[in-house]
């Protein structure tokens, strides 16, 4: 991450790189509006000196020679009312890959640099705009893939969560106040400090960072995903399993790369649930090719999911080779499916007492899909947000970290007070390192590397 202190005036692509409607331009920094002058043209091929705030104009791009790019619309947005809090400018053109690279190497002909990741936000973030809770917001807003862990990125970009580490912020700066009173008035007989209260406003404290702490696990689910890999011996229904998921969720499909090119992530959202299938080659090979072949890379993904479905072609009953698979999945939590359920059950979720949970389900007519959802939702403690629900949600290791090392703080005053033997100053120490993950959580106290890691997760120009 170069050039903290935002001097110079950045520029990148807006729009994804392709065929499109409209590509956009951004341009911000100081050098923002005499960079639009020198490329803008009136329709007639006039220069144009002024623009107003925030409105729309019509007219040319033209390269450095004055030959025209294209048509397009642009706007000047003046600071500190922007985004990054700079001179923002919009060049919106013609969405072709030519174009958009074409006008901006002609913005950085004149003068601009090229955006490095995440470099508008991270401007935002430094001119006071957003805290680093409501940028990291913006970036799950744009890798949300579901309606839910859109809805948690937006409540965090509104400041839902800063909202709640103030809230705990100003409790304990409040605590502070008091412990500093014992400090100040040693030899008065200020009962070392009030110990009931300061106890009292200790509990409290840690108790509403342990209930924000337990809302990482959908935090994290919603955003990645609960990780399902379908497991089972050939011909069970795997394929037709997956595939009927799919399409149970009307809404979003998205296809995921996985780790290595054998592997395809997709992502459903069932009943609310947002389920990630890892999908293994071996897994997915056509039933006349030898399912040993993917055996070592389902074994690896058997490794890395949340829940295994374990699925058994309950028309024919629970064989020796099911046995064998179910090997396989030892150790993992798994969810045993009873497939086939329309053609007619010889083996039940009854007849399975050994399984800790199981679903009768129809890969072909779709019957038991939602109940099945339910249960992967159930075992690793997912509760679906509701819609009316909009307490904020931890996202991140990052914020989970720095909390509990807040909370862990906040414990060793309180075990200090609760011996005895320790004196205010000592219990100050503690609550300020509290104060100060906190301070870490929302970005008062920073530094260029922890910023550096945070932004180039984004993409440029964002
Ligand atoms: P895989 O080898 O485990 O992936 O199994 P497939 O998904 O390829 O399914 C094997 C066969 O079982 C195919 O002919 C499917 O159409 C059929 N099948 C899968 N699920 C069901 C189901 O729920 N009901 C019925 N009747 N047939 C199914």
């Amino acid at each position: 991450m170069k050039d903290i202190h935002c001097e110079d005036t950045i520029t990148a692509i807006a729009t994804p790189l392709g065929k499109g409607a409209i590509g956009i331009v951004k341009i911000s920094g100081s050098k923002s509006l005499e960079i639009l002058k020198k490329l803008f043209r009136t329709k007639s091929g006039k220069k144009k000196e002024s623009f107003e705030d925030r409105r729309m104009t019509y007219g040319l791009i033209v390269d450095r020679n004055g030959n025209p790019i294209d048509e397009v619309l642009v706007v000047y947005m003046k600071k500190p009312k922007t985004f990054t809090g700079e001179d923002v400018v919009e060049i919106h053109s013609h969405g072709g890959i030519v174009v958009v690279k074409k006008i901006l190497q002609e913005v950085m002909a004149c003068g601009a640099r090229l955006a490095e990741p995440g470099e508008f936000t991270m401007r935002a973030f430094l001119n006071g705009k957003i805290d680093l809770l409501q940028a990291e917001a913006i970036n799950d807003i744009v890798n949300a893939v579901s309606e839910s862990s859109l809805r948690v990125a937006f409540n965090q970009l509104e400041g839902g969560l800063s909202k709640k580490i103030k809230e705990i912020k100003d409790e304990i700066v409040e605590l502070k106040a008091l412990l500093e009173t014992a400090v100040d008035f040693p030899e008065e007989d200020v009962e070392i400090m009030e110990e009931g209260e300061v106890k009292e406003r200790l509990e409290k404290t840690i108790k509403k960072i342990s209930q924000l702490l337990a809302t990482f696990n959908t935090g994290k689910i919603l955003k990645e995903g609960i990780k399902v890999v379908i497991a089972g011996r050939p011909n069970v229904g795997k394929s037709s399993l997956l595939n009927a998921m799919l399409q149970e969720d009307r809404a979003i499909v998205t296809e995921i790369p996985g780790t290595t090119r054998d592997v395809i992530e997709e992502t459903a959202v069932i009943s609310g649930v947002p389920i990630r299938l890892i999908d293994t080659a071996g897994l997915r090979k056509s039933k006349d090719k030898v399912e040993e072949i993917g055996i070592e890379r389902t074994k690896k993904s058997i490794k890395e999911a949340d829940v295994v479905l374990f699925v058994v072609d309950g028309h024919e009953g629970f064989t020796d080779e099911d046995e064998r698979v179910l090997k396989l999945v030892e150790g993992k939590p798994v969810l045993l499916v009873i497939n086939k359920k329309d053609k007619g059950l010889k083996f039940f979720c009854k007849d399975a007492k050994r399984f800790a949970d199981c679903v009768e389900v129809s890969a072909k007519t779709g019957e038991g899909l939602e109940e099945l959802a339910e249960k992967i939702a159930k075992i690793v403690m997912f509760k679906p947000i509701e819609e009316v629900s909009l307490e904020p949600v931890l996202t991140n290791e990052r914020q989970k970290k720095l909390l509990e090392e807040a909370k862990e703080s906040l414990e060793n005053a309180l075990a200090s007070i609760e011996s005895g033997f320790s004196s205010p100053e000592i219990v100050c120490l503690d609550v300020d390192k509290a104060l100060e993950s906190l301070g870490k959580m929302v970005g008062e106290v920073t530094t260029e590397d922890i910023l550096g890691i945070i932004f180039s997760k984004f993409c440029i120009g964002k």
